[in-house]
């Protein structure tokens, strides 16, 4: 039957499944010709937010898009892991994470993005490493996976093409937050990458795409659905981000942060968060029960194996790997101001979306495409959620270029934190763990 794009806009407006033949099509018609046109295109993605999808439709809308372009398949004598953020404030696990699993015989191909919105990215922080080359060629990614277990570079042109034309679209046409499209961009790109074991980290709070923990968990449904249809072991965990994640947010700040973790600054809650991960990818991989998985990565940043792996990935990518055993080297921006609590209390509140929108102000992210970052830009916090502050203590130093950028970012930085009379609840970071099989 021939295919028209009007065809499945009326049934996705209707509620009427596409076929996977449909979907198929429609995914072959964004990147080859005949190209379906974008304003139809759009149209059938507002259609999918407001209509959503089926489970089936999700997983089909995936697969196709898995398949727009090139799939890697690895051939290495150990497992192959890999690793997603839905994307928040101060997160750098991926750094972290890495050189652990790798020095503990994982493999560890990962692609990255650029930070969008008030989120960081994993490859605009390694570019705050001086000389770091994030475009590695497909031969040269390889050939390092293979010597060092571990390689973050941006993802090639060729992988998922179909999901960077609908993400741009949906960018321009507020259809992002779609949970069946979030889904089918973010497993596409992972299947096509070619991991057997995938740990998503699915953020939820005020700086995540998913807000609450219900949207939060049928995302991570969808997901682990994807993967499991695609034969690969999944785990997703629900991490809270009505905080920012660390002490850090900014590129090089979270690049010190994330090697004094590696160094072996490890009884913080950034380096606890990052060992139980670690342990959860090691124990995904097969490397041995959980508890021993959660050791085995802790031993590793102990001997110092973990900052080694650390150096010599930077090393492998041109960048200069000293900054492993000197992060001042990592310059920060020159004008700096701290903020101090007005009054005595605890913090009850930090709003990681603002928190993220003043490190944007401050010259950490970028307000359009074409702005280029200033890596030395950003926040140092001296206090987190639940601590006891007193009047007059620091809270925070912000850093950036010009002093109107300071002036700008404190107002909003100001109204992002809350100082209660009264201590709050204890929240854990980690919310909830999901699993194929077990959960979906
Ligand atoms: N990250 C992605 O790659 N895609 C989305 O749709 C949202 C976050």
């Amino acid at each position: 039957m021939a295919f028209h794009i009007t065809e499945c806009i009326r049934k996705t407006k209707n509620r009427q499944p596409l076929t996977n033949a449909e979907i198929k099509e429609l995914v072959r018609g964004i990147t080859k010709e005949p190209l379906i046109e974008e304003y139809q295109l759009a149209a059938w993605l507002m259609a999918v937010c407001f209509q959503g999808l089926t489970d089936a439709e999700t997983a089909a809308l995936t697969m196709a898009m898995r398949d727009s372009g090139q799939t890697m398949h690895w051939d290495l004598d150990g497992p192959v892991a890999d690793k997603h953020s839905t994307g928040g404030v101060g997160d750098k696990t991926t750094l972290i994470l890495a050189p652990i699993v790798a020095s503990c015989g994982v493999y560890m191909p990962k692609m990255s993005g650029r930070g969008l919105g008030h989120t960081g990215g994993t490859i605009d922080k390694l570019e705050s490493i001086p000389g770091f080359n994030t475009a590695l060629a497909p031969d040269a990614f390889l050939k390092q996976v293979r010597e060092i277990r571990c390689a973050v570079a941006m993802q090639t042109g060729d992988l998922a093409p179909a999901d960077k034309k609908l993400y741009a679209l949906r960018d321009v046409t507020e259809t992002v937050d779609s949970i069946p499209l979030i889904c089918a961009s973010i497993m596409s790109k992972k299947l096509a990458t070619g991991a057997d074991h995938i740990l998503l980290d699915v953020k939820v709070g005020s700086g995540a795409f998913m807000k609450n923990d219900a949207d939060a968990r049928e995302l991570a449904r969808l997901m682990l659905a994807a993967a499991k249809a695609d034969g690969r072991d999944c785990t997703a965990v629900l991490t809270d981000m009505d905080r920012p994640l660390g002490m850090c947010i900014g590129n090089a700040l979270e690049v010190r942060e994330a090697i004094g973790v590696l160094n072996g600054s490890i009884d913080c809650e950034l380096g606890q968060f990052c060992l139980t991960l670690a342990g959860e990818l090691l124990y995904m991989a097969g490397m041995g029960d959980a508890a021993h998985c959660r050791s085995m990565a802790q031993e590793i940043v102990e001997t110092g194996a973990a900052a080694d792996r650390f150096a010599r990935m930077i090393g492998a990518q041109g960048g200069d790997a000293s900054v492993v055993r000197h992060p001042e080297k990592l310059k920060l921006s020159r004008c700096e101001r701290t903020l101090t609590a007005t009054e005595s209390g605890w913090i009850a509140g930090m709003q990681s979306e603002e928190i993220g929108r003043a490190s944007v102000l401050l010259g950490a992210g970028r307000m359009t495409k074409k702005d280029s970052i200033d890596f030395g830009a950003g926040i140092r916090l001296h206090v987190q959620y639940g601590d006891e502050v007193r009047k007059g203590s620091p809270l925070l130093t912000m850093y950036a270029d010009k002093e109107s950028q300071l002036d700008e970012a404190e107002a909003k930085l100001r109204a992002a934190i809350t100082v209660a009379v009264q201590k709050p609840e204890e929240r854990p970071l980690i919310r909830e763990t999901l699993r194929t099989g077990a959960d979906t």
